[in-house]
């Protein structure tokens, strides 16, 4: 197997801001915000890894971080065998050398005021590379190697298109004969049909250059034009890394599955598929989701093992636990509109009618179960089955005095779920392992599952969407 370039392991860089600025006026405990929580993964020499996932995910911290543009706050980061986080003096300006980035934006990441030779020059002088008679020859070679013209040496940058930035970007980046690069959503900025254009190029420069490429980008289509393998990134985590078919032919986390649904089909035939996409945005990094990160989302949270529970049920009773732990249901809503649909009950003083004999009461009863109904109506869009219907109702019923941690008991003892307990790990398996409770998971994880007196399939390859395991 080929050699690792760099290899990251349990990097991590939380950011820390006071909350408002009453905190920061009083001092308060900073807030940490965790872009990137412990990453580990190694770029083979010539290979271009692809790290993917959606905007906020902490692609871009993660790329930054490993170049040593921003400082990781753990974890370890080599690059050829040496400690990248450890470099200073020679040793740093070395390694600034042999690892490039190519940023998204060709607007902005070129000066305007520098001509284009001045920019891809830059480099070259700031190392000292040469004379200066030979360094201009290199910047026009460059700029005929990225499909540009030496006679375009003095034009400014306000004079090209994106793509053709873009092309002096990869020259600049290109300049001091780096190993390796990170290429920073290379192509976002740009048209769809610039966008192949710039890819082969860059893919036609690792061939000729042997250049290794760290690829981040949120978009599917450009990981699969040129990566070999992929890695999969979430909330600051990452959730599966394998080979690029691999990834794109038989995905196994259920994030990588659904960010591969929500791409537009070409083919009739694929347009046929079941679209499961992706409900909802990437949670805050401030107040990351306990347990597995994506359960929030996840279309196969693995309900207890006593509990039979079809998987769209059970994603709604989720979803309604998750609102009343936040406390984000209406009541007030739910109150008026029981007073506008039955008058003598008294208005909006309803809600202080209710006592605790509520149950005992006919009247109030009848405009709790009122109240129940319309906070279903509003919360639920699957219909739940039997007993499920049924304590979801007991739970809301707790809504009606206020009582939102008894209503999230109700819940939490019922359909609590291995995922929102124990955080899954990648696996050891060098070639495409995943992190997820739906396969077999390292054993401190698993360990940590029996400590939590939770059920999971550990050992399984349990899959309740349907689709075969491995
Ligand atoms: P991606 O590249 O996947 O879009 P980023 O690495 O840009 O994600 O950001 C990850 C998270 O870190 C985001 O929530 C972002 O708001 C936060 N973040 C990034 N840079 C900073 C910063 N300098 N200060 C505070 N938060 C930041």
């Amino acid at each position: 197997m080929t050699e690792s370039l760099l290899e990251v392991r349990d990097l991590e860089k939380h950011f820390y801001e006071r909350d408002t600025l009453v905190d920061r006026a009083l001092g308060g405990e900073p807030v940490s915000i965790q872009a990137v929580d412990g990453v580990s993964f190694d770029v083979r020499e010539g290979e271009t890894l692809g790290l993917v996932g959606e905007s906020g995910c902490g692609k871009s911290t993660c790329g930054e971080t490993l170049l040593r543009l921003q400082d990781p706050t753990g974890g370890t980061v080599r690059f050829d065998g040496e400690d990248v986080l450890d470099l200073s003096g020679d040793d740093l300006r070395s390694f600034r050398r042999n690892a490039q980035v190519v940023f998204q934006d060709p607007f902005s990441s070129l000066d305007p005021r520098m001509t284009v030779g001045a920019t891809v020059r830059q480099p070259l002088d700031v190392h000292s590379v040469g004379t200066k008679a030979e360094r201009t020859e290199r910047v026009c070679e460059l700029l005929e190697r990225v499909g540009l013209s030496s006679d375009q040496y003095d034009r400014y940058p306000h004079e090209f298109s994106g793509g053709q930035r873009q092309r002096i970007g990869i020259a600049r980046a290109l300049a001091l004969e780096p190993d390796f690069i990170v290429l920073d959503e290379p192509t976002s900025a740009l048209d769809v049909s610039v966008q192949a254009q710039i890819l082969n190029l860059l893919s036609d420069l690792q061939d000729e250059f042997d250049l290794t490429y760290l690829l981040i980008s949120h978009d599917l289509s450009v990981i699969r034009h040129i990566s070999d393998r992929v890695a999969v990134m979430y909330l600051g985590e990452l959730v599966e890394v394998g080979p690029v078919a691999d990834i794109f032919e038989s995905p196994k986390h259920p994030y990588t599955q659904a960010l591969l649904e929500s791409v537009p089909r070409a083919s009739t035939d694929e347009r046929d598929r079941e679209i499961e996409t992706l409900s909802g945005d990437v949670p805050s990094p401030r107040n990351p989701p306990s347990g597995c990160r994506f359960r929030t989302r996840c279309p196969s949270v693995i309900p207890p093992e006593d509990v039979t529970i079809d998987q769209r049920e059970y994603r709604q009773i989720m979803d309604v636990r998750e609102r009343i732990e936040s406390r984000e249901v209406d009541l007030d809503s739910a109150w008026e509109y029981v007073a506008d649909e039955q008058p003598s009950s008294g208005g909006s003083s309803l809600r202080s009618l209710l006592g605790d004999d509520v149950r005992e009461d006919p009247f109030r009863e009848r405009h709790a179960e009122a109240f129940v109904d319309r906070l279903e109506e509003r919360m639920l869009d699957v219909e739940l089955s039997g007993s499920h219907a049924q304590t979801v109702r007991s739970a809301l019923h707790e809504l009606c005095y206020e009582d939102w941690e008894g209503a999230a008991s109700i819940l939490a003892e019922e359909y609590e779920s291995v995922c929102e307990v124990v955080s899954p790990a990648l696996q050891d398996d060098r070639t495409h392992p995943v992190a997820c409770h739906l396969y077999d998971q390292p054993d401190s994880v698993t360990a940590n599952v029996a400590d939590a007196d939770v059920s999971a399939p550990v050992g399984d390859t349990v899959r309740t969407d349907g689709a075969e395991s491995d």
